[in-house]
């Protein structure tokens, strides 16, 4: 069967077409500038990449464009729509309505609809490219696989805020987590790596990319996790704040007379290492600077992985232990010198890392010794391909 994976946000579109049985993507793409002009990069697999500027008006548009670049004479991957078997949308909050990937019918789009005030910028998105394909496609199964849903095992004491009771009861005030469908495949791709009883296993993902999150997975289980109502709770990440003291927003605000949405952009958008450094959001960058000596592209990369090694030490206890530590996305996948930064912290649990293994790249592997009491590895996501086997699980039964 072939998946077709759909990821929408408000003015773009990513896709990938994957071929279920050998599990490799055919096609990606990504739709930008949807409701403004449009542009559609489309990469057959093994080809290169075409770049058609038809208008892209609406999502409408934008995913019969994706559906032409699939089929085209030249360029696409496939004769006919026909071998379209189901489609699988990323869908960013599913509340505490949604602990696993479900198939799409009017009840479950009127309960991601109820969702939309969690996630205002994601969901109405994801059900923009969910009506979409409905209307182009019906007839072609569709699954939402949620990045909340995954985080939905955690008990009450990592969910709960020390806040009144009635927020919770009344708005659903409560951690959720995010990067779901990620720490899921890694944490399962770790227990395979390392060897480990899925009944019996303690690992932490350090998911980091641009966005950044770690969670304790227990028993195969989500046990706790950094983000939380939102993605801005947590770790330091590219341009988002992570944790602070509450109290700095009205500080803030009347020092720089700044409104709450005034702030709430600051610490989404001009925050993390971003608004430490002032030089970068991109890692690359901010080691490029700290090597030129700037101190705070240095410090910025050293409070990052402060903060992560707190976590993994908070998990720690939590758990009781770890087995391994696995590093994942743009950032855990890549940067050796951050990872080498982080373990450093680690040695209180016996971590020992193999400075030649830290330096492979690209593929799954363990970067510690075989003396390091925890196991450390790279274990590079695949979000696409998640949500592609949950399509085809759910579509299959
Ligand atoms: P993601 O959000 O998972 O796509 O991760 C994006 C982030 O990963 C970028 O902003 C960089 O900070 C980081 N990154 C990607 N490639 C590298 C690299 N080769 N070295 C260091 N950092 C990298």
């Amino acid at each position: 069967m072939k998946v077709l994976v759909i990821n929408c946000g408000s003015s773009s579109l990513k896709y990938q077409l994957i071929d279920a049985e050998s599990e490799q993507a055919l096609a990606v793409g990504l739709c930008e500038r949807i409701g403004i002009d449009g542009r559609l990069n489309h990469t057959p697999a093994g080809g290169t990449k075409v770049v058609l500027e038809d208008p892209l008006p609406n999502h409408e548009v934008a995913i019969k464009g994706v559906l032409a670049a699939l089929t085209d004479p030249s360029y696409g991957v496939i004769s006919s729509l026909s071998e379209i078997g189901a489609v699988g949308h990323r869908v960013v909050h599913g509340g505490e309505k949604f602990a696993s990937s479900v198939l799409i019918t009017p009840e479950v789009i009127a309960a991601i609809e109820e969702c939309s005030e969690l996630a205002p910028l994601h969901n109405p998105a994801n059900l923009i490219g969910i009506h979409a394909c409905l209307s182009i496609m019906p007839g072609v199964p569709e699954v939402a696989v949620f990045d909340t849903a995954f985080h939905q095992t955690m008990p009450k004491e990592a969910y709960l805020y020390g806040l009144p009771y009635e927020y919770y009861e009344k708005y659903k005030v409560r951690r959720y987590g995010f990067h779901g469908t990620s720490h899921s495949y890694v944490s399962k791709h770790a227990m395979q790596l390392g060897g480990l009883d899925p009944e019996n296993s303690k690992i932490v993902v350090c998911h980091l990319g641009n966005g950044a999150s770690v969670s304790a997975v227990k028993n195969g289980k989500s046990v706790d996790t950094s983000m939380g109502l939102t993605p801005l709770e947590g770790l330091i990440m590219g341009t988002r704040s992570g944790d602070i003291d509450p109290a700095i927003m009205e500080f803030v605000a009347e020092k720089e007379n700044l409104s709450l949405a005034d702030v709430m952009n600051v610490l989404n958008k001009k925050s993390g290492v971003y608004g430490m450094s002032g030089v970068s959001s991109d890692f690359r960058d901010l080691d490029a600077a700290a090597e030129a000596g700037n101190p705070r592209a240095k410090d910025a990369v050293a409070t990052f992985c402060y903060r992560v090694a707190k976590y993994v030490g908070a998990y720690a206890a939590a758990m009781n232990g770890i087995d391994a530590i696995a590093f994942t996305a743009g950032l855990g996948e890549n940067d050796k010198k951050v990872r080498k930064l982080i373990c450093e912290h680690f040695g209180y649990l016996g971590v020992e890392l193999d400075e030649e293994k830290n330096a492979v790249r690209g593929r799954e592997i363990i970067i510690s010794t075989p003396e390091s009491r925890v196991k450390v590895m790279v274990i590079p996501t695949n979000e696409e391909l998640a949500i592609a086997r949950e399509t085809v699980a759910l579509t299959k039964a």
